[in-house]
Order: C-alpha cells, then sequence, then structure tokens
C-alpha cells in the first residue's frame, strides 16, 4: 500500500514513511492510494469479534509490509489494554433509534486516545528498528496535546512539544498537559488560538533545514495513521446494530475533520453508512462550506466547545481532494486562495461534499439545553462537545439507527457541565488527584525563530 499527497507533488510513501512523515513536503496530506475493500461476508464476520480484532481486520489492508501481523496485533493490543471499559467504544442507547457510541474511556478521557494510544506503540517499534529519535512537535486545541503526551512520555525514540493556545484549554486538559513528570514531553502555552498554533506547526514543518535537523515529526490528525485508527470504531459500532442487515448513520462533533473523514474511510471501505452528519458549534465554518460552497475563514469565537474552535479545519483538504476527483493541483490552489481568507468550491465538486455528508451546528445556549436534557432524560452526563453532536442528531433522526460520537469525558469539561445542569460531573478514579499534582510549562509568543531555538536547546539536553 502506497500513500500519495493531496497536492499531487511530493514523494510517494509506504504506511511507515507516511505515518513519520506527518505532513507531506508539498504542504499536502497523506492519503492512501487506494481504499481497501470489504465485503459484506467480511463485515458479517465481524460480528462478536473483540474492538481488537476488529482494529485488525481495519488496519492491516492499510499498512502494507510495513509491519508484520504479529507487530500489529501486539501494537493494538498494548493500545487498548489501559481502557476504562472492557469494550473501549460502548453503546450506550440514547432513544428509540439514537445510540452514544462513549469514545472517552481511554487514559485521557477523549477519542484521541484510540489513535494516539496506537500511534505511539508503532512510532516506538519503527524507530527502534530504524535505530532513529524523532522530535514530536504537536497543536493542540486541548485533547490531542494530553492524548499524544499519555501516549510518547517516557518513550526513548521521541521528544514530544505541544502548543495549546493559553487560557483557551479548560484546567482540566491543562493540567493533563503540564502534569506528567517524564522529561521527553513539553508542553507550551501559546499566545493566540488554536489555529495560531496550527500554522506554526505548518511553518515549522515547510522549513526543511529546520524539519530534517531535529528529524520533526506530526502527530495532529494531518497524520494519516491517526485517521486510520479511528475508522475502526465506525466499524465496530456499525457492526454492534447489525451493519450487515441495515444502514447506520453517524453523527460527528468536528473541528479539524479528522474524526468524521475517517467515518468517510469507512463508507468508502463499504461499511454501511446511510449519513454522515457533521455537527459545528458557533464556529460554523464547515457547516457553511458545505450548505453554501464558501469557505470564508473568520475570527474564532471561544465558545464552551473549545476543542471545535477552528476555522481552519485541517483535514477537509482530504475531503476536497476527493471531491475534486484526486486532482492535487486544484487543492494546491485552493489551499493558497485559503491562506488570503477563503475560497470557492465549484459545483461539482460541491455536489460531491453534499453526495457524502450532511451539517448542521447548535449554539452555546442549546448545547447547554442538550447536557439538561439528557441527563434529564437519560441520567447520561454528556460533556459540551458530544452535546453538539446529539444536538445536531436529534434534528436528523430518521428510519436508520443514529450513532453519534461522544468524544470526550464530561468531567474534562466541568464547568460548562455544572453551567449546565447544576451539577459537577466527577472525575474517573485515576485522575482523582490531578488538580494537586505540581505543573510544569513554558509560555511562548508567536513568534517562530524563537520557537524553533526552544525546542534545538531542550532536544540538546
Ligand atoms: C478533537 C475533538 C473534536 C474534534 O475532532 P476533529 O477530528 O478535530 O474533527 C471534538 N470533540 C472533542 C472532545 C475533541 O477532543
Amino acid at each position: 500500500m502506497k500513500y500519495i499527497s493531496t497536492r499531487g507533488n511530493a514523494p510517494v510513501l509506504s504506511f511507515e514513511e507516511a505515518m513519520l512523515a506527518g505532513l507531506a513536503r508539498d504542504g499536502g496530506l497523506y492519503v492512501p492510494e487506494t481504499i481497501p475493500q470489504m465485503a459484506t461476508a467480511d463485515i458479517t464476520a465481524m460480528e462478536g469479534l473483540s474492538y481488537e480484532e476488529i482494529a485488525l481486520r481495519v488496519i492491516k489492508p492499510f499498512v502494507g509490509q510495513s509491519f508484520s501481523e504479529a507487530e500489529l496485533i501486539d501494537s493494538i493490543s498494548l493500545a487498548y489494554a489501559g481502557f476504562g471499559h472492557s469494550s473501549r467504544a460502548p453503546l450506550v442507547q440514547l432513544g428509540p433509534n439514537h445510540h452514544l457510541l462513549e469514545l472517552f474511556h481511554g487514559p485521557t478521557l477523549a477519542f484521541k486516545d484510540f489513535a494516539m494510544q496506537l500511534i505511539g506503540q508503532l512510532f516506538q517499534r519503527a524507530l527502534k528498528r530504524r535505530g532513529e529519535k524523532v522530535t514530536i512537535v504537536g497543536a493542540t486545541s486541548g485533547d490531542t496535546g494530553s492524548a499524544a503526551i499519555e501516549a510518547f512520555k517516557g518513550l526513548d525514540t521521541a521528544n514530544v512539544f505541544i502548543l495549546f493556545p493559553k487560557g483557551r484549554v479548560s484546567e482540566v486538559q491543562r493540567r493533563q498537559m503540564t502534569t506528567p513528570k517524564e522529561t521527553n514531553v513539553n508542553a507550551i502555552a501559546m499566545e493566540g488560538t488554536f489555529d495560531t498554533c496550527q500554522a506554526m506547526l505548518k511553518d515549522m514543518f515547510n522549513d526543511f533545514e529546520f524539519r530534517d535537523g531535529v528529524r520533526l515529526a506530526g502527530v495532529n490528525s494531518i497524520n494519516w495513521a491517526r485517521v486510520l485508527a479511528q475508522v475502526v470504531y465506525y466499524f465496530s459500532a456499525a457492526v454492534a446494530l447489525g451493519a450487515s442487515r441495515q444502514k447506520v448513520s453517524f453523527t460527528v462533533p468536528t473541528g479539524n475533520f479528522g474524526d468524521i473523514f475517517a467515518g468517510y474511510i469507512a463508507k468508502r471501505m463499504g461499511l454501511p453508512i446511510d449519513r454522515l452528519i457533521i455537527a459545528a458549534n458557533h464556529n460554523n465554518i464547515l457547516h457553511r462550506a458545505i450548505t453554501t460552497g464558501r469557505y470564508d475563514t473568520s475570527t474564532v469565537t471561544p465558545t464552551i466547545t473549545p476543542s471545535m474552535d477552528i476555522q481552519v479545519s485541517s483535514n477537509f483538504e482530504r475531503a476536497l481532494f476527493e471531491a475534486y476527483d484526486r486532482d492535487g493541483e486544484t487543492v494546491t490552489k485552493l489551499m493558497c486562495e485559503l491562506k488570503k481568507g477563503g475560497f470557492g468550491i465549484d459545483k461539482k465538486a460541491l455536489l460531491s461534499l453534499q453526495n457524502d455528508f450532511d451539517s448542521g451546528w447548535a449554539t452555546e445556549e442549546s448545547t447547554r439545553m442538550t447536557i439538561k436534557q439528557i441527563y434529564d432524560s437519560n441520567s447520561e452526563v454528556l460533556c459540551p462537545h458530544s452535546a453538539v453532536g446529539v444536538k445536531v442528531a436529534n434534528e436528523n433522526l430518521g428510519h436508520t439507527p443514529m450513532i453519534t460520537l461522544a468524544t470526550a469525558h464530561p468531567a474534562k469539561f466541568p464547568d460548562a457541565v455544572k453551567a449546565s445542569m447544576g451539577k459537577l460531573p466527577k472525575l474517573p478514579i485515576g485522575l482523582a488527584d490531578l488538580f494537586d499534582r505540581p505543573e510544569r510549562l513554558t509560555d511562548m509568543p508567536d513568534d517562530l525563530p524563537l520557537m524553533k531555538s526552544l525546542i534545538w536547546e531542550r532536544i540538546k539536553l
């Protein structure tokens, strides 16, 4: 299996190379050259299997020769052993035709653990074999950072730098990043928004001297391996509801478009998915793009769903690449226009996007109301992001079963949950002393040269 760039102008790589590279050298994102197909019989055969067994079947065809089956089995097993629920991604019924997919039973309580725990294992294996060490730099709106730090802390093959927007993540999210003691992980509080962090990350990747000098690797959802790991729970959830006999739909709280793009890949592989619904918050650029065909960035308004406070949605580039029939030249042109503020999607590509994705969004008020309603009716405590999903899903219920992705544990966002339902969510036992642990972080202005010298200094220690 080979990987190509969405901008059509970077080396073609193996799975392992694409995973270690992160961003392609032409600024594009890696995607598989072809999408492996699952026959109905393959999907039926997944009934009754464990999450880990389904993961192996879904992931293996994308990996090619990069890892042996034994290595994959081992990596998958280690990745999910620390999850707090035996089925890893349990389904909870919210109503007659509506299910919640709880993706928050990993070590940092958000769905990011599903991908990050696995790529931590795969990075370590690949780098040990190569005798190499990398510098991982990640940008986070809150959850990617803690998941990356948790997955890579203490590993001798990687130094990790996580850029988060100062004052724009919840205290639990910040403490999860700043309290690990391992010295190979660094939490950086940036002046600006998530988009500032992500832009700085992209600038580092486009500075080839720096990129090659520090052996830069990326674990943001621009990394194909992360998207791939997330394809698995679309299969496990659909199969649990009898996908071989009926279609299902998914509603996905969306920011950087990684999670919902994993659902798109599951559908392209042959999983019988009816509708894939983008659920946005007040910063609803993706909803506007899908409905109007104009992708125009504006300023980011902070919300109670910080992990979705994004204007530059990186993985949307992968969806555009498909909508434009894999025309890298046009994608390059659109991404150039985006740097200047926005772009228009042509009619044919827009129809293709509208065929693959529906969308909706939730106001702050309706998000809070949904948290309260679901607590009153089901005793299920939703995190605000999951509530955005449930709100949009409720407007789209039909005859096919709807599965809404619950992307984080409510305890990550205690203030917003308390303001909505009058009660604080409880932190799971493993994190009960989070507020007593000492913090370690570095403040940083939006200054690329300064950032680069900090990284050089720290990795030489
Ligand atoms: C990251 C995140 C999202 C957005 O996911 P994308 O893959 O960036 O679209 C939504 N909710 C939570 C809790 C998250 O951590």
